[in-house]
């Protein structure tokens, strides 16, 4: 089973708040040269489009992987709030 066929086993219930933020967008332009949040994340939250990065936080299945792997500590992500956020259907 493929990533893309695992993730589709989830269901979501998107808040109108994300709960992820990029802290500056300066970091992201002008010193990240290799974007590691564009391929660490499974559920592809972030990518690039023009010159400013977009944060698809209803898609987020929080592992934690991006706030790890950024090396500016540009990444601000709490908890979705209450009943909001990724389900999991086996635990
Ligand atoms: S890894 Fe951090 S600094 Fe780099 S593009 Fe992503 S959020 Fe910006
Ligand atoms: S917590 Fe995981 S799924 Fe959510 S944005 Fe970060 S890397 Fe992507």
């Amino acid at each position: 089973m493929s990533l893309e066929d695992k993730l589709g086993l989830l269901t979501y219930k998107s808040d109108t708040q994300a709960h992820i933020h990029i802290v500056s967008p300066k970091p992201c332009i002008e010193i990240c040269k290799d974007k590691p949040c564009t391929t660490a994340c499974p559920a592809d939250v972030y990518r690039w489009e023009g010159d400013k990065i977009i944060v698809s936080y209803e898609n987020c299945i929080e592992c934690g992987a991006c706030r790890m792997v950024c090396p500016f500590d540009n990444i601000a992500c709490h908890w979705p709030r209450g009943g909001f956020g990724v389900k999991y259907r086996f635990g």
